[in-house]
C-alpha cells in the first residue's frame, strides 16, 4: 500500500561522546524514508535547495523512494545542529536554519494523491495541513510534532491532532502537550484530542501504546552501542508506518508487532552518524533483532 512521509530533509551537524559529524544526510523525512523502504515503497514530500548534492538523492533513489514530490527551490536546505551529551538522552539543539523549509507549503504531485498511509513527520501543523488537505482518501495518517510546534503553533498542532488517526511523539513533548508527567496519563490525555493510538517514544526505555482502554509496553533494543541517537524517533516511524502500509490492516496486535519492527529499525539507525547505520542495515539482520523483541515481549 502506498506510504507517502511530509517532513525535512536538512544537512545535519551532530556531536556525540562518540564523535562529530558536519554537514551530513538527515532530516525527519530521510530517516523516515530510508526506514520505511524496507518494508515497502515509499513517496517522499519535501524541499531541498541548490546546495543539496545530488549524489544524495541517489541514495533514495538507490532505495526505490519516489522523490515526485521533493521540490528543489532556489536557496539553503534546512540546517540542523545538535550536541548531545552524558547518556544521550536529551537532545541539545544548537543551531537551526530553516532556510527553504521555512515558508515551505507542499504541493503534492497528482500520482501522490491517492496514498493511503501518511506520516506528518516533525514540521510546522501548517505543512501538515496542507497536505492532508490534498488527499482524496487517506486509511491511516499519523502524525509526529516537537517542542517548537507545541508550544508556538499549539492550535494549528490541535488542528492536525484531529485529523489524525495516530501520533507518534517523545516522552517529553507529550508532557509538555498535555502537562501530565507520566507517559500512560499522558498518552489518555493525547487520545482526548483525536487520535485513535499514541506512541510514546521512550529512548532508551522503549516505547508506549495506548488505544481506547488498552495499553503495551515494548523495551528497546538491548546490547545496541548507541554512537548518534539522531533520527531514532523518524526510524522507529519509519519502521513502524512501513510495516502496517504492507500489512495493510491497523489493530492492537498488528500495532504491537509494527513497534517491534520500528524499534529493531531504529536500533540500526543509532549505531552510526547521519544515515550510515540504515544503509548498512540488511534486512535479515533488523528481523533477527525484531524476532529477539517479539520474544522478550511475548508477542
Ligand atoms: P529525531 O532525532 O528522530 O527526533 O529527528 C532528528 C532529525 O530531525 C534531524 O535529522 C533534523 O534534521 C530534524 N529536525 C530537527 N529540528 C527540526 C524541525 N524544527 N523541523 C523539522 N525537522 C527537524
Amino acid at each position: 500500500m502506498s506510504l507517502l512521509v511530509v517532513g525535512s530533509i536538512a544537512f545535519d551537524t551532530v556531536e556525540t561522546p562518540f564523535g562529530h559529524a558536519e554537514r551530513v544526510l538527515g532530516g525527519s523525512a530521510s530517516y523516515f524514508s530510508f526506514a520505511a523502504s524496507f518494508f515497502t515503497p515509499v513517496r517522499v514530500v519535501g524541499v531541498v535547495g541548490t546546495d543539496f548534492p545530488q549524489e544524495w538523492l541517489a541514495l533514495f533513489r538507490a532505495r526505490q523512494i519516489d522523490l515526485q514530490g521533493l521540490e528543489t527551490r532556489e536557496g539553503k536546505t534546512f540546517f540542523w545542529a545538535g550536541r548531545y551529551l552524558g547518556s544521550m538522552d536529551a537532545c541539545q539543539t544548537t543551531a537551526v536554519e530553516l532556510n527553504v523549509f521555512s515558508d515551505y507549503s507542499p504541493e503534492l504531485p497528482a500520482s501522490y494523491r491517492d496514498s493511503r498511509y501518511i506520516f506528518l513527520a516533525n514540521g510546522s501543523p501548517r505543512m501538515q495541513k496542507r497536505v492532508l488537505e490534498q488527499l482524496s482518501s487517506p486509511r491511516l495518517v499519523v502524525c509526529d510534532t516537537m517542542n517548537h510546534w507545541i508550544c508556538d503553533e499549539r492550535d494549528g498542532l490541535l488542528d492536525v491532532l484531529g485529523q489524525a488517526d495516530g501520533i507518534v511523539i517523545n516522552e517529553d513533548e507529550a508532557v509538555m502537550l498535555t502537562g501530565r508527567s507520566d507517559a500512560a496519563r499522558a498518552a489518555r490525555d493525547v487520545l482526548k484530542l483525536g487520535p485513535d493510538f499514541c506512541i510514546i517514544k521512550r529512548g532508551s526505555q522503549g516505547s508506549f501504546l495506548a488505544a481506547g482502554d488498552a495499553t503495551f509496553s515494548l523495551p528497546a533494543c538491548s546490547e545496541v552501542k548507541v554512537v548518534d541517537p539522531t533520527g531514532a524517533g523518524d526510524s522507529f516511524a519509519g519502521g513502524l508506518m512501513g510495516y502496517l502500509a504492507n500489512a495493510g490492516q491497523v489493530d492492537f496486535e498488528t500495532l504491537k508487532a509494527a513497534m517491534a519492527v520500528g524499534t529493531a529499525t531504529a536500533s540500526f539507525a543509532i549505531e552510526e552518524f547521519s544515515l550510515e547505520g540504515l544503509k548498512r542495515a540488511a534486512y535479515s539482520a533488523i528481523e533477527g533483532r525484531c524476532q529477539l523483541l517479539r520474544k522478550q515481549a511475548h508477542l
